[in-house]
């Protein structure tokens, strides 16, 4: 069964913090006030939220893989 995994462009992110609002439970604010993701694997769960926060990323900084 494929897992989900989830990552946070460093790059792209501008610290909007809105993944982190929606799932606080896989994202994290960094010392700069970026976004990371706690754990990469994302529980089944949470795969619905995680795909949201993706969407709704105004810079396109969520990278999400069925692998
Ligand atoms: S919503 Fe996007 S830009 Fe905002 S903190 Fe999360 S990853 Fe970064």
């Amino acid at each position: 069964m494929p897992m989900m995994h989830v990552r946070v462009n460093p790059e792209k992110c501008q610290g909007h913090a809105r993944c982190i609002a929606a799932v606080p439970e896989i994202f994290e604010e960094d010392e700069q006030g970026h976004s990371f993701a706690r754990d990469e694997q994302v529980p089944a769960d949470l795969v619905d939220a995680v795909r949201l926060a993706e969407q709704n990323c105004p810079e396109l900084a969520i990278d999400v893989t069925d692998d």
